[in-house]
């Protein structure tokens, strides 16, 4: 008689979250994790996948996303891409605030298939707009923003803050102080962005305090938390080790291997992986969480270390840590299967860097709530996100993608070339010129 309605058999279980590791078998009942085990036998379900030289993980979650999509600039469409790269669950870093928060979840959360949670604009516009949303602090209103969020518990798990010149314009530090104070009346965390200064990254992180997230940790723009030799900048150094939350949000802007490698060799690891995915970054060189922890890879993290800022620590962050990011019987079924690819691929920076990687972790199956979610394919760009209409210095950051494209830098381009046996880097030879190094683009 059949117990389960699904089995994951014979997979390699990287589960941090949940304490397992080694060839196990997963059993699912409804929408549940019902047992992990060594030989679960096949006839006990309706259904059997086997996952026989596979990593078997728990669906990812990204911390930091825009999911807002037809009514904010950066927001895209997550379904298509949860299909192709086993990220069940999303984060929407900011892209509502107070007067669109009743959107996000009538016409995202609610119709989306992945699960959504948002850290909530002190800007009570949100990112309905590519920049400027603290530049007039009459839309910062942090009465507003707690009854907002006071009503909205089950999905508001933080306070967002876009902090650099672009965004806060002459405000300088108030927007920062005004989330702070969000943060401290609804007890939530607060999640920091850094780009351009000023202000400077010194006056930001002296405002944040243990727990709270600084987003783009390892950006190479002006507001860097190292020196120019690559060094981790003192107050830095103060505030991740007094538990300031270090999380990538790779993002079109923010991902810089000149930065990534002088920390990595100074012994330090960012707590949590993410993409920033939205109009563009989806675009590349970020395309989705499983290309960025590729880069980790690479980087030499264990595969064990970065399964675990992409799974059970932002779980934790966001507070839904028995929920999702492990396999622990009891938690919700949402599961992820990967290939490690062998081969040589190209993966990039936002800069245009390229670094030759051994290894490619591929997403094979989605699975959410206990069912598997089959490939949706992914919708058009935004009309402002069309490479030809982007302004003049997103445009160049186009040209350098095009360029990236061509060199066969597409996680479905290298999936195909690895399973042909012609690597990444066969790929590479071909075309004549180099992706061109330029200056960064906005955000
Ligand atoms: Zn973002």
């Amino acid at each position: 008689m059949t117990r389960f309605d699904l089995l994951i058999k014979g997979g390699e279980v990287v589960d941090p979250g949940g304490g397992h590791e080694g060839r196990l078998d997963i059993a699912i009942d409804g929408d549940r994790i019902a047992a992990v085990d060594a030989a679960i036998p096949a006839d006990t379900a309706a259904r059997v996948i086997d996952a026989e030289g596979q990593y078997v993980t728990p669906g990812l979650v990204d911390l930091h996303t825009h999911v807002f999509h037809k009514a904010t600039y950066w927001g895209i469409d997550p379904d298509p891409v949860a299909s192709s790269s086993g990220a069940t669950t999303w984060n929407d870093a900011g892209s509502a605030g107070a007067l669109n928060l009743p959107g996000l979840r009538e016409f995202v959360v609610d119709r989306s298939r992945v699960r959504i949670t948002a850290f909530l604009n002190i800007s009570n516009i949100g990112l309905v707009g590519e920049n400027h949303e603290c530049a007039n602090l009459a839309y910062l209103d942090v009465d507003l923003f707690r009854r907002l969020a006071d009503r909205n518990r089950d999905l508001i798990r933080g306070v967002k803050v876009r902090m650099g010149t672009p965004t806060v314009g002459a405000n300088g530090l108030e927007p920062l102080r005004r989330a702070r104070r969000a943060a401290e009346e609804c007890e939530l965390p607060l999640m920091v962005h850094i780009a351009f200064g000023p202000p400077e990254v010194d006056e930001v992180l002296a405002l944040m305090r243990p727990g709270d997230i600084l987003t783009h940790c390892f950006t190479g723009l002006s507001m860097k938390i190292v020196d120019d030799d690559g060094r981790l900048r003192d107050f830095a150094k103060r505030a991740w080790d007094a538990g300031v939350v270090m999380d990538i949000g790779h993002g079109t802007g923010s991902f810089s291997y000149a930065t990534a490698e002088a920390l990595m060799a100074a012994g330090r690891r960012p707590d949590v992986i993410s993409t920033d995915l939205h109009q563009l970054s989806v675009q590349g060189p970020a395309f989705d969480l499983p290309t960025c922890m590729s880069k980790f890879l690479h980087l030499g993290m264990p595969l064990r270390d970065v399964v675990a800022a992409s799974t059970a620590r932002p779980a934790e962050l966001l507070g839904i840590d028995r929920e999702v990011g492990t396999l622990r019987p009891g938690s919700c079924a949402d599961v992820a299967l990967f290939r490690l690819l062998n081969g040589t691929f190209p993966l990039y920076d936002i800069f245009g860097e390229m670094r030759e990687a051994s290894r490619l972790l591929v997403n094979t199956l989605t699975v959410i709530g206990g069912k598997p979610v089959a490939p949706v394919p992914p919708g058009p760009p935004a009309p402002w996100a069309e490479p030809p209409i982007w302004p003049d210095l997103q445009k160049e950051f186009a040209d350098r993608l095009a360029a990236m494209r061509e060199h066969g830098h597409t996680p479905a381009a290298m999936r195909a070339a690895a399973e042909t046996g012609a690597t990444g880097r066969d790929r590479e030879q071909r075309p004549a010129s180099d992706p061109p190094a330029a200056r960064p683009p906005r955000r």
